[in-house]
């Protein structure tokens, strides 16, 4: 009897409580991409190149971050500037082969090129996935803060 009552009394009740207790609950999707999700600070989306306080490049053109990368993605080319420091003439990342491992960035003893949170970077057309230094080097003069004290603290704050 308690099983009938249950069933055919009690079902009902239940499944409009349970309506409408969902219908109250914040929803858990996002209307993308009218609303983004914030990033986690440890996430590895897109590359940029670092700049001194001053605006100069502190990549140096090692290739040490190219030597780590186990997806052959990245190439550079040096010269030489006026005072006699070696800067980067050439520096592109093949965003197609990168797997978003982060090895350059953990390679670069200049703290110069890291993982941003940039993941919107789709693209139709294979050849816009060459980056080059134009399209990594953070704008000058800046228009967000510097990500080195940043990266410094959330993911290496074994470092300090
Ligand atoms: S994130 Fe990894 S795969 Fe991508 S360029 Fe850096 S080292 Fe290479
Ligand atoms: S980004 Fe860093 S590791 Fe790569 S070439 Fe420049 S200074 Fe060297």
């Amino acid at each position: 009897m308690i099983e009938f009552i249950k069933r055919y009394f009690l079902a009902i009740p239940i499944g409009f409580f349970t309506t409408l207790k969902n219908m109250l609950r914040k929803p858990v999707t996002f209307q993308y991409p009218k609303e983004k999700v914030p990033m986690y600070p440890r996430y590895r989306g897109l590359h940029f190149l670092e700049r001194y306080e001053d605006g100069t490049e502190r990549c140096v053109c090692c290739g040490l971050c190219a030597a780590a990368c186990p997806a052959d993605a990245i190439f550079m080319e040096p010269e030489e500037t006026e005072k006699g420091e070696r800067k980067a003439k050439l520096y592109e990342i093949n965003m197609l082969r990168c797997i978003f491992c982060g090895f350059c960035e953990e390679a670069c003893p200049e703290e110069a090129i890291f993982l941003g949170k940039e993941y919107e970077f789709s693209d139709d057309d294979r050849s816009k996935f060459i980056y080059t230094k134009d399209d990594l080097l953070v704008k000058w003069p800046r228009t967000k803060p510097s990500a080195v004290n940043f990266i410094r603290k959330k993911r290496r704050p074994f470092m300090e």
